[in-house]
């Protein structure tokens, strides 16, 4: 069974949009799930606009979206910060970022499935981050990006049978987006000092994780499953120096 159309969450901005275009170079269709489209002009592309925070909305798209396309692949890329310290965190914003980077995920890959298990082919990528490690203020964060690598495994036992494989891609710092741009703007000169603390001096760019997904989503990476490939340039290993 050849790759044929993946859904791609959060593709109208920043990292999201580049893995869109990646893959349509790679000769895929994608179907974008974000609340604002992506301006491609390509016709591998379909946007539908969808809050993935509206679990009943979701449920609708992901079943309209399984029914009309023949769904190979799902990377599941959208996602927010909350920041806050611990003595602030609210549980509401918990709830939120549950809904958006786990609840959304299990709703979208239970309804392309059965598909995938027909064809006993597929690609499943969860973006999740660095600051699963740990960083300050992102108690709600960290949470939910870790409960995604776990479930990630998990998926990866249960569906390996069937010829679909479940990874993780974990980012760094990521300059061109506007999760970044809201936390360091462009202009900032905390850019230079960020950069010169990452092992291969320099920030990460959307097309660095783009690069990783397209790997782990193409149709010779059957035999990687259940691992978190950390797109960092170094940033998540020990800074201890004697
Ligand atoms: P971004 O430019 O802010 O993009 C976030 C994307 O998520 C947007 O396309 C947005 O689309 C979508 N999104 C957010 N909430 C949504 C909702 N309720 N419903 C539908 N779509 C929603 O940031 P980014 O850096 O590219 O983020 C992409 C992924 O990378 C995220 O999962 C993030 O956690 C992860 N990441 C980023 C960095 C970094 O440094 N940038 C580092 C580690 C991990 P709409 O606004 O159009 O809905």
């Amino acid at each position: 069974m050849a790759h044929d159309t993946i859904i791609v969450t959060g593709g109208s901005t920043g990292i999201g949009a580049a893995i869109c275009a990646h893959l349509i170079e790679q000769g895929l269709n994608v179907v974008n799930l974000s609340r604002r489209p992506l301006a491609l002009g390509s016709h591998q592309l379909v946007n539908v606009e969808l809050d993935l925070s509206d679990r009943a909305a979701v449920q609708e798209a992901a079943s309209e979206v399984s029914q009309n396309h023949t769904i190979t692949g799902l990377v599941h890329n959208a996602g927010l910060i909350r920041p806050d310290l611990l003595e602030s965190v609210s549980l509401s914003d918990f709830d939120y970022l549950s809904e958006v980077h786990i609840a959304a995920a299990i709703t979208l890959a239970q309804a392309v499935l059965p598909g995938m298990k027909a064809r006993q082919f597929g690609r499943i990528v969860l973006i999740t981050s660095r600051a699963a490690l740990g960083l300050e203020t992102r108690t709600s964060y960290s949470a939910t990006k870790s409960g995604m690598m776990g479930m990630a495994r998990t998926w990866a036992l249960e569906l390996g049978p069937h010829g679909i494989t479940v990874n993780t891609v974990a980012p760094g710092p990521i300059q061109d987006t506007e999760m970044f741009e809201a936390v360091v703007p462009p202009d900032s000169e905390k850019l230079a000092t960020l950069a010169a603390g990452i092992p291969v001096q320099r920030l990460g760019r959307s097309q660095d994780v783009a690069h990783a997904v397209g790997f782990l989503a193409d149709e010779a990476s059957g035999f990687i499953t259940g691992q978190t490939l950390m797109v960092c340039g170094g940033a998540s290993l020990g800074s201890l120096s004697l």
